[in-house]
């Protein structure tokens, strides 16, 4: 293939609308070259997806791109600005290791944020250095695509490159670069950078913008302020329910991490919860455990009242009515995080109809799984199959009565048993991102580059509800270790 050609077909369709916003929303810069780029991991069916062609994507300058290397026509990099609560303290952020290429328009038409990550300094760096290792990078290649296949809306992984160059962390680690795709970057963050230093004026084209791009059906309304403040916290109700479900657990919800599109962002020191314990916490840094598992649904709702503060002034001229409408909005959130966490519980132990008393039964359930360090995928897992000779749980003395009680409340409703089992297998995924599993993938690929064991398990997790043969090896449990899993900011 000639060069040229390479570049034609490649289907890089860009644009920026984001650059097109007022200059004090970002930086516009170009990625610093690296010295030589390797293509580690290209995601087949995301790029397909995207309009792009897998083959001329592996050609060398389809690499180029993915390193920085090259710019692709319709691109033009930035850097965004914005702000955040980290760990409940503001601060003044921005991409300080990313770049924002443009927006891919698919062939469906949609517009999708195309960034790289640890493609250089920028100005928002502070004393970082804009850089990133490979392992982190797989890391969030591996744990986004199983969200994704799981069907929790996230930010996907295109690509992986490493750059043949070195980082420097705790020790010296191969350089690489992601390339995310996301719905778009725009954080609660992005609103609070503006209302900080920026004009009325300059809120109001951002909020007009995010309307656009993510709530178009209420981009026009007389009060779309409000209507987007309410949207979004719909969004992320159903978000953050849908990390309980699984127990995902994100690890830094500082407000620079929470979209506005409802997607999950920034993988770093997110982890699953093996045995069911609220109070879970991975992070090596968040010792308050402010992000525990058990949190989330309160942090997303502090997080959601930050945002609310961002955009008091378009929401109402008189601010004392534009609090109490402000704060009537993020008083839904919680009942409305419930109900989207008491469906998805429902739909996780074969119940397709409401009973009051089905929260008592769900609660016993978990109280059980607490008290008995039950593992919380493997349990419904064990619920779904009838597989309890499995579960900790089954010779427990309060099992017995509380599976009676199951029983009888599916019995209870119209549908069979054998639809419940399928509703069950479809809520149940067969498998998550196991903290050892993950572990085991990312060394073979950093230390010996063999990157094998992470397109296996990146296979059995494209499909978490499949309950094939294959994915039965990937249900065990971490060995007992007196070290509980740590897992790191700043990689
Ligand atoms: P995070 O914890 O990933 O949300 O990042 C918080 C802030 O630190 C963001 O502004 C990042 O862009 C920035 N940051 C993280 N790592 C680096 C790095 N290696 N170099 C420069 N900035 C970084
Ligand atoms: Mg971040």
């Amino acid at each position: 293939m000639t060069r040229e050609k390479a570049i034609i077909e490649t289907g890089w369709n860009l644009d920026n609308s984001y650059a097109r916003l007022p200059k004090s929303f970002f930086t516009s810069l170009n990625p610093i070259p690296v010295r030589s780029p390797k293509l580690i991991i290209l995601n087949y069916p995301l790029a397909t997806s995207l309009g792009l062609d897998f083959q001329a994507l592996k050609s060398i300058d389809g690499v180029a791109v993915f390193a920085g290397n090259r710019i692709p026509e319709g691109a033009s990099p930035l850097a965004q600005a914005y702000a955040g609560h980290q760990f409940g303290h503001f601060a003044l952020l921005g991409d300080g290791r990313a770049l924002l290429l443009g927006e891919q328009i698919t062939p469906k038409g949609e517009r999708v944020d195309i960034q790289l990550k640890g493609s250089g300094p920028t100005p928002y760096s502070r004393r970082g250095d804009g850089r990133a290792a490979l392992g982190p990078m797989l890391r969030e290649y591996i744990i986004s695509e199983a969200m994704h296949a799981l069907g929790i809306p996230t930010t996907r992984s295109l690509a992986v490159v490493t750059t043949g160059e070195s980082v420097i962390r705790e020790t010296k680690l191969p350089g690489a670069i992601l390339t995310r795709v996301a719905a778009s970057h725009l954080r609660v963050g992005t609103f609070q950078y503006v209302s900080e230093w920026g004009a009325v004026e300059d809120l109001r084209v951002l909020a007009d913008y995010t309307l656009q791009r993510h709530y178009p059906d209420v981009a026009d309304a007389p009060n779309r302020y409000l209507l987007l403040l309410q949207e979004v916290i719909k969004r992320q109700a159903e978000l953050i329910a849908k990390w309980q479900l699984v127990g995902f657990i994100h690890g830094v919800m500082n407000t620079d991490n929470m979209t506005l599109s409802g997607e999950t962002i920034d993988y770093g020191p997110c982890a699953f919860m093996d045995t069911y314990y609220p109070a879970t916490v991975f992070s090596s840094i968040d010792v308050q455990g402010r992000y525990a598992y058990g949190n989330q649904p309160n942090i997303a709702a502090w997080n959601l009242a930050r945002f609310a503060e961002t955009l008091l002034p378009l929401v109402h001229d008189n601010q004392e009515e534009a609090i109490k409408l402000a704060q009537d909005a993020i008083s839904d959130f919680t009942d409305l995080y419930h109900r989207n966490w008491l469906a998805g519980m429902r739909a996780k132990l074969g119940i397709f109809n409401e009973e009051i008393e089905d929260e008592s039964l769900i609660e016993g359930l978990l109280k059980m799984m607490q008290k008995y360090r039950a593992d919380y995928t493997n349990t419904f897992r064990a619920l779904t199959f009838d597989r309890l000779e499995d579960s900790v749980l089954s010779g427990t003395p309060e099992f017995g009565q509380w599976r009676e009680q199951w029983q009888a409340r599916l019995g209870r409703q119209q549908e069979s048993k054998i639809s419940s089992y399928q509703l069950m297998r479809n809520a149940n995924p067969a498998l998550i991102p196991r903290n050892h599993q993950v572990e085991a993938a990312l060394e073979a690929a950093v230390k010996q580059e063999d990157y094998s064991v992470m397109e296996q398990l990146l296979d059995v997790l494209s499909n978490p509800y499949a309950h094939s043969p294959e994915q039965a090896d990937y249900c065990t449990l971490p060995e007992l270790s007196s070290q509980p899993y740590r897992t790191f900011c700043g990689t």
